[in-house]
């Protein structure tokens, strides 16, 4: 982003001695040392990185909130119009609705982009949260979804093709998406070993990705030792306690 010294400081019609910061919402004496003590200012440059994570575009000396179709007032911030609640209830709505589904926010929210993205249907949408909705029920999307959380999930399939196989719990599940996405998400089991496992490898640079991904792989690997250690909490959690393992942190 360009942020050149007068980057957002405007004129003021109604006097010749000060100029207003249109990201701050204030005013400044029209000197120099002052702008430029402004512009150099935390709360300055927290607002101008504060609009490209919230849909807030600066164009024709206007601020227009693009989520709340809204232009924001002289004497509004940034900071103060994202804290409003609108603005904040728009956010939350829409991170609920597209977490853990692949959509990113990020070419809308930047101003690159008029719609949002999804990855796993590599297909944009009008970000619109009934839009949203709609995409992320959608059966496409969730079969789309279910595909690709599969080999995060230790899931494989199987010869008759009714069916797939859960490494991690060692059962077998409908293959369905339904059934296999209700596995991955409501499977006590299934959630507690995941949580279990990324609490024990959390900091420690263990990747479980290969014993996931490969069905005949029976190892997770520590990257710091650089050896292999038998995929289950019991065994990482001797590992991560080991003498050889701690001495590398010392
Ligand atoms: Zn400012
Ligand atoms: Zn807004
Ligand atoms: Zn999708
Ligand atoms: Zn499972
Ligand atoms: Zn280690």
């Amino acid at each position: 982003m360009k942020t050149s010294l007068l980057y957002g400081i405007l004129a003021d019609a109604n006097s010749k001695t000060r100029v207003r910061c249109v990201f701050c919402g204030v005013y400044i004496p029209k000197a120099s040392k002052c702008i430029e003590q402004h512009t150099n200012g935390t709360k300055h440059k927290e607002n101008i990185e504060l609009m490209a994570t919230n849909g807030i575009s600066f164009n024709n000396d206007v601020l227009y909130c693009k989520p709340c179709k809204h232009t924001l007032t002289e004497d509004e911030s940034v900071s103060k119009h994202i804290d409003g609640d609108d603005h904040a209830n728009w956010m939350t709505a829409i991170e609920d609705l597209v977490d853990g589904e692949f959509i990113s926010l990020e070419p809308y929210l930047s101003g690159e982009k008029d719609e949002v993205y999804c990855e796993v249907c590599n297909t944009t949408i009008d970000c619109a949260l009934l839009n949203i909705e709609e995409h992320v029920n959608s059966f496409n999307h969730r079969a789309n979804v279910c595909d690709k959380l599969k080999p995060l999930n230790g899931i494989f399939p199987v010869e008759n093709n009714d069916e797939v196989w859960c490494k991690v719990c060692d059962i077998y599940l409908e293959n369905t998406v339904k059934g296999i996405l209700e596995h991955i998400d409501d499977d006590e089991q299934h959630v507690d070993w995941f949580s279990e496992m990324e609490d024990l490898i959390e900091d420690h640079e263990i990747s479980i990705e290969d014993y996931l991904t490969n069905e005949h792989e029976n190892n997770a690997f520590c990257n710091t030792c650089q050896i292999e250690i038998i995929c289950n909490a019991q065994s990482i959690e001797d590992h991560i306690n080991s003498d050889s393992h701690l001495s590398h942190f010392s």
